[in-house]
């Protein structure tokens, strides 16, 4: 028996029927078929009011990549100060539910189309490198329209899972510290409308403590920076990084002491950054645990000793699931039987998916209660990364449904 990791609150604490935002899972299922994902706006919201309450008086940022859903982005955008976008896919995505000045769009190799599209928008282009604060001046000009532009730095340091490695690294994203308040020269002198830093140091961070060393690092780059520059960043973007418990043993971050750390760390900032307004991106934090994976059993087989409960779904929808989305080594995500919440185990099965091939297991010898075809498999921490970070043509089954309730 493997462990798998913790189902969220919400959901853990049910027994019975599992029931996503009042509505009976199997019932979704039967309504609006399977494999389907199904997202809590109301467990969206209550992470919103829970950064409002644990941070000072800062912005809270949305990083749309983490689930760009059209139903769940119209939720999540009136309650957040600002949409993160990647790509001029996901910039006219935001430009449908937040005004261009809330919009940031930061990502390596932005193409000249994408650069005009944000800058006639109005949105911050978090630039990557000197040649694209080059690129930007040039669109600006030939669209006759001022750019909003902040740097995106490229930090000395890294937010690891614990504790923080020091020491800076060579990177796509972001323009090496070293050389950062240079290109904040360039793009003032060329006429750019500066708004200020984007420093993001890491992500998935369970430990406060990690974040707070990675915080307090950033603000003291961010100071360090605007006195090399000799301009207050209007905006300092401090970067995100909080995770969310996946696997057995992950322990939920505690929020409510980075951000009294966070609060002190503000009051004692330095002369250069007195006026400026800062920033926090979230994906994952804010949307993975209120998303459920949903999908049918096909098939129950036995083969040499074990059990195999084979589903409708697979990594094809759900590839974080199944380990191989940035994971290094595999283990369980938290999943379910969804008529039969807080049972007791019946045995040891593995939940595959319907790919033909080894990859596709999405519980690797979990411990479930009786399971029989036609039930419904929940998948739990399947609201950030999982549709559109899954590779939905391989093998050819349909797209999965997506609903937010
Ligand atoms: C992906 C990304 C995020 C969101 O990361 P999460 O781990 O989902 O919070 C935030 N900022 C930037 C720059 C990113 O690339």
């Amino acid at each position: 028996m493997k462990p798998m990791g913790p189902i969220p609150p919400a959901f853990g604490e049910q027994s019975g029927a599992l029931t996503i935002g009042g509505h009976d899972a199997s019932a979704l299922v039967a309504t609006h078929g399977a494999p389907l994902f199904v997202y809590d706006a109301a467990l969206v919201a209550g992470q919103v009011a829970r950064f409002r309450a644990a941070m000072p008086a800062i912005d809270l940022h949305y990083a749309i990549k983490a689930n760009p859903l059209p139903a769940l982005l119209a939720r999540i955008a009136p309650v957040v100060d600002g949409l993160d976008v990647a790509s001029g896919g996901e910039l006219a995505r935001a430009l449908t539910v937040k005004p261009g000045a809330a919009i940031s769009f930061a990502g390596p190799g932005k193409r000249d189309a994408e650069l005009e599209a944000a800058i006639a928008a109005g949105a911050t282009l978090n630039l990557e490198s000197a040649g694209e604060a080059r690129r930007a001046l040039a669109a600006g000009d030939r669209l006759g329209v001022r750019p909003r532009v902040a740097v995106r730095v490229n930090p000395d340091m890294e937010l690891r899972g614990s504790g923080m490695k020091m020491g800076g690294r060579a990177s796509p994203f972001g323009i090496d510290a070293e050389h950062a308040a240079a290109v904040v020269r360039d793009v003032i002198a060329g006429g750019a409308d500066w708004r200020g830093l984007h420093i993001y140091a890491g992500s998935q961070a369970l430990d406060a403590g990690a974040v707070i060393e990675m915080q307090a690092a950033t603000l003291a780059l961010a100071a360090r920076l605007a006195e090399q520059v000799g301009v207050t960043p209007p905006l300092v973007n401090l970067g995100g990084g909080f995770g969310v418990p996946y696997f057995a043993g992950d322990v939920a971050l505690d929020v409510e002491a980075v951000g009294a750390a966070l609060g002190e760390a503000l009051a004692m900032r330095g002369a250069a950054l007195r006026d400026s307004r800062f920033a926090i991106e979230l994906g994952r934090w804010l949307v993975a645990e209120a998303g459920v994976y949903l999908t049918r059993v096909v098939d129950v087989k036995a083969s040499r000793g074990e059990t195999f409960v084979v589903v409708d779904g697979g990594l094809h929808h759900q590839l974080a699931a199944s380990g191989n989305f940035g994971t290094v080594v595999r283990r369980n995500y938290p999943l379910a039987v969804a008529a039969r919440m807080g049972a007791a185990a019946a045995g040891e099965v593995s939940v595959v998916g319907c790919l033909c091939t080894p990859l596709d297991r999405l519980g690797d010898r979990v411990a479930l209660p009786p399971v029989a075809e036609g039930e419904v498999i929940a998948i739990f921490l399947a609201g950030a990364y999982g549709a559109t970070a899954s590779p939905a043509a391989f093998l050819g089954h349909p797209a999965p449904a997506e609903l937010v309730v």
